[in-house]
């Protein structure tokens, strides 16, 4: 028998410690860890032996169980846990691309994000075309022949729009590459991109996922379907001879895992974006409450936005839990529990009435974050899209106007009050 979503959430990957009984996972704050012999470190190596954690920057048994846990409540084949979303972002994407490559990715994106692929990448010499998410057409005329993955967010942030995973991993796939799909907002409890098309799967847990605010964290989910075998020539990653480990090769050796292994035995590895291990473990409470969270994370995030657009002030709401939003389909279709908590809003009076909103408030935080049991609040075009051209922030979907919330748990009495608080005249 399979288990639920909610009796994964909180053992998939754990058991109590063999050496001393500890039933909840222990923080195994240690860098390193002895070898039995000479043997035993030479194999490990060698990634002969797979089970061996020899240094933290590769694999530690605290981090272990968040990686097995993601992969299990994403329907992954494995997963590997790093130091932030944007290192998640980044390992994903290099472990398949490099200098003189080509992606696809969604114009609508977290601005960090846009900022990586735009610019970073560029300077790594990867080029990257950004397509409206919604229009397939885009995403196919976009492909040249140096092309090696579509990126794009499930529920976009700030805006909210809601990706067709299906239509975009056919088009994808038409391509011969693999989607990689930001699952972030959402969260697997409220939507499984793997489900439904998407190859590998990446999160920034710092937000819902870790769900408190603690602890910067991130991880690449991978389903092990995309078939690198199909065309060897295009992805000499996995499919020649890689130096750094006496001529193995990753897909001959390690099938369904080639991907995800020398991500981490190659990126993780030489890059070092290694998790802390106490952050894995702040992270690992998280999960096991997400379904709690995330139910009322959404009933009040609904609550909100159907309050702030009966507000005269408020000229429309991006929710797509909203009847009447343009992705509001896509959102029964994909995240039929929910489509998270984050809520934006255009107020009539532009740029000054925003910022004048965000100091009004006092329950919710003004604060750079989305994803925390905290009621969280931003101006996004004086902040995280700052760095962006106008245009830019027109196609990531951020106005002058606009105010992006992360509704919290908090009793809804009090978000509204205090939203009104916000809104009031004077
Ligand atoms: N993806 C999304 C959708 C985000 O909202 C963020 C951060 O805000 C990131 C990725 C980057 O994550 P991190 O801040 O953990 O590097």
């Amino acid at each position: 028998m399979t288990w639920s979503f909610e009796t994964r959430q909180v053992h998939a990957g754990a058991e109590p410690d063999p050496t001393t009984g500890a039933r909840v996972t222990p923080i195994y704050q240690t860098t390193s860890f002895a070898f039995r012999d000479a043997e035993h470190a030479a194999e490990a190596f060698a990634l002969r032996d797979l089970e061996t954690h020899a240094y933290t920057r590769l694999s530690n048994p605290t981090t272990v169980v968040v990686e097995a846990r993601l992969a299990d409540l994403e329907g992954g084949r494995a997963a590997v846990a790093v130091a932030s979303g944007q290192a998640a972002t980044t390992v994903a994407l290099l472990n398949i691309a490099r200098a003189g490559d080509h992606l696809v990715s969604a114009a609508s994106l977290y601005g960090g994000t846009y900022n990586l692929l735009a610019y970073t990448f560029a300077d790594l010499g990867v080029e990257v075309t950004f397509v409206d998410p919604d229009d397939p057409e885009q995403w196919r005329a976009a492909v040249r022949p140096n092309t090696k993955a579509f990126y794009a967010e499930a529920i976009g942030n700030p805006r909210g729009n809601v990706l067709d995973v299906a239509a975009v991993a056919d088009v994808a796939h038409e391509a011969g590459v693999p989607l990689v799909v930001d699952n972030t907002v959402p969260t697997p409890y409220l939507s499984r991109p793997i489900e439904h098309g998407a190859d590998v799967v990446v999160h920034s847990t710092t937000k819902f996922l870790s769900g408190h605010g603690t602890g910067i964290g991130g991880a690449v989910v991978d389903s092990g379907r995309f078939d690198f075998g199909a065309e060897p020539g295009r992805w000499p990653q996995l499919t020649a001879p890689d130096p750094s480990y006496h001529g193995l090769v990753f897909r001959d050796e390690f099938g369904d895992l080639a991907y995800s292994l020398r991500l981490r035995t190659r990126l993780v590895r030489d890059l070092g974006p290694a998790v802390s291990p106490f952050n894995s473990f702040l992270l690992l409470q998280g999960i096991e409450t997400l379904s709690l969270r995330l139910d009322r994370h959404v009933a009040n995030a609904r609550r909100v936005a159907e309050h702030l657009a009966g507000r005269p002030e408020v000229t429309e709401v991006h929710y797509a839990g909203l009847p009447g939003n343009r992705w509001h389909d896509a959102a029964r279709r994909y995240h039929p529990l929910g489509v998270g908590a984050v809520v934006a809003f255009e107020l009539a009076g532009g740029l000054e009435a925003g910022r004048r909103f965000v100091d009004r408030l006092e329950l919710f935080s003004h604060l750079a974050n989305i994803g925390d049991v905290r009621s969280l609040v931003i101006h996004p075009a004086s902040t995280t899209h700052a760095q962006l051209t106008p245009e830019q922030q027109v196609a990531s979907g951020v106005t002058p106007g606009l105010i992006r919330l992360s509704v919290g748990i908090e009793g809804i009495a009090d978000l509204l009050a205090d939203l009104d608080r916000g809104l009031a005249d004077g």
